[in-house]
């Protein structure tokens, strides 16, 4: 009961101290906007040897896709599927599709753009949100999206996951900083909103160093932010090194993550959009850290810490 109460409290306190991604979609659309999120059957260049083998060591693909994304079906089946779940209660909502899983930029371009059209001649579907790894991305795609943004919602999602090249390597990237700001300046100019996606607590960061993350891209032309605490997750190469050497991992409990967010905020340029701060997988796959908490719940408890702690997003940035 009291921590309904304190979500109440948190709700009641006022305005969102950060910018947040319903906000945004308000502001660039005159109606109610869902992602639904497809798997358009992609595979990954960090698994199957064009970058690296294996994958990143947190990952388990699994973990993000809802259970209407089979790549057993089309990409119009799995929206239509989305789209039944919420247009009844909706019925006057659009769609933004999201290519989600894996990287969904790998692949023949005619192919690729064949996949990303029958998404948009879906009824409803008003724009593209795609996910994809910085060194995935070729020019002739980005003139493609850059016409496409002329009549389309487009947001490009780089996964950059950190900013240091030593934790890009330590977790099997196959990837430099260096290509992460190349991506997003080759993209930025383009008419193209660009994304990106930071995990909050890898292996061997310090806190110090998770919060300059938020100074470095703050230098980047970036609409949106999404950032998510580390989890680690069964049948991973990240989960067999925490269980043969647990110390190498420090994992925060919700007191410390929420501060952590807070921290994070307040370094952050006010400009950039916070999509969200936490991630949940599902659990019959996550090992830890297990907060047994909603992710609506810790976006009040952030909410409401803010307000007690007066802090705001940007509030810390160095001019
Ligand atoms: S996190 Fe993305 S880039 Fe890394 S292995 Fe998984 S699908 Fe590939």
């Amino acid at each position: 009961m009291s921590k309904v109460r304190n979500i109440l409290n948190g709700y009641l306190c006022g305005v969102k101290r950060y910018r947040d991604f319903g906000d945004f979609m308000q502001e660039v659309f005159p109606f109610k906007v869902q992602k639904i999120s497809v798997n358009a059957g992609f595979t990954c260049p960090n698994r199957d040897g064009r970058k690296g083998w294996g994958g990143c060591t947190y990952c388990n693909n699994q973990t993000f896709s809802p259970e209407y994304c089979h790549t057993g079906k089309s990409v119009s089946e799995q929206l239509e599927e989305g789209i039944r779940f919420f247009s009844h209660k909706y019925p006057d909502m659009k769609y933004l599709a999201y290519f989600q899983a894996y990287t969904n930029t790998y692949g023949e371009q005619e192919k690729l753009i064949s996949l990303y059209e029958e998404a948009l001649s879906f009824s409803g579907v008003v724009g593209l949100i795609v996910g994809t790894r910085p060194d995935c991305m070729s020019d002739e795609l980005l003139d493609y999206f850059a016409q496409l943004s002329k009549s389309k919602f487009v947001l490009i999602e780089y996964g950059m996951e950190t900013t240091l090249d030593r934790t890009l390597k330590r977790i099997n990237r196959g990837h430099t900083q260096e290509e992460s700001e190349e991506a997003v300046r080759r993209t930025a100019g383009r008419g193209v909103y660009i994304g990106a996606h930071l995990i909050l607590g890898l292996p061997g960061e310090t806190r110090e160093e998770i919060l300059h993350h938020a100074e470095v891209v703050s230098a980047l032309p970036l609409a949106t932010l999404k950032l998510h605490q580390l989890q680690l997750i069964r049948h991973t190469k990240m989960a067999k090194e925490y269980a043969e050497h647990p110390g190498r991992f420090y994992l925060y409990n919700i007191d410390e993550y929420i501060d952590l967010v807070i921290d994070f905020m307040e370094r952050l340029s006010p400009d950039i959009v916070v999509e969200r701060f936490v991630s949940q997988s599902p659990k019959e796959l996550l090992i830890a850290p297990d907060w047994g908490l909603k992710n609506y719940i810790i976006t009040a408890l952030v909410d409401q810490r803010m307000v007690v702690r007066d802090a705001w997003q940007g509030k810390l940035k160095r001019k």
